[in-house]
C-alpha cells in the first residue's frame, strides 16, 4: 500500500525506531508514547486490522502475540506487567490502517473502557 505510513517504515522510506524485525514482523517504538514504553508490532503483509486478516493470516498473528512477549521480557517489564492491545476501526480509535498491537509497560495504565 504506497499510501501506508506503516508500510512505508517497513520499506525503509520512513526512520523508525526498530526493536525488532524477521521475516514476518517488525516492531518499533510509538513515534508519540502514550506510555513510558510503547512499541508498535506489526506484520509486513499489509493487513488493514484484525477483521481483515485471513486463513493464512492467523499464524503470522500468533507469532505477534510471541514477540510481544519476547520484548516485553527483554525490555524488562515483565514483573510489573505489561498491555498488549489492538484497535480495529472506529469507536476503538484505529488510526493507521496497517494492522498493529500497542505494547505498553512501564507505569500502571488505565483501565480499558469509555
Ligand atoms: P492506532 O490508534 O491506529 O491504534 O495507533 C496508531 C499509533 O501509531 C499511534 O500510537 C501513533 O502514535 C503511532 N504512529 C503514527 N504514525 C507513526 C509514525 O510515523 N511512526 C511511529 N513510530 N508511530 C506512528
Ligand atoms: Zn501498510
Amino acid at each position: 500500500m504506497s499510501d501506508c505510513i506503516f508500510c512505508k517504515i517497513i520499506a525503509g522510506e520512513l526512520p523508525s525506531k526498530k526493536v525488532y524485525e524477521d521475516e514476518q514482523i517488525v516492531a518499533f517504538h510509538d513515534i508519540q508514547p502514550a506510555s513510558p514504553i510503547h512499541v508498535l508490532i506489526i506484520p509486513k503483509k499489509h493487513i488493514a486490522s484484525l477483521a481483515d486478516a485471513g486463513e493464512e493470516d492467523w499464524n503470522m498473528i500468533g507469532q505477534i502475540q510471541r514477540v510481544a512477549a519476547q520484548i516485553a521480557r527483554e525490555l524488562e517489564v515483565e514483573e510489573s506487567g505489561y498491555r498488549v492491545i489492538t484497535n480495529i476501526g472506529a469507536n476503538a480509535g484505529q488510526i493507521v490502517h496497517h494492522l498493529h498491537y500497542h505494547l505498553m509497560a512501564g507505569a500502571r495504565l488505565s483501565p480499558l473502557g469509555v
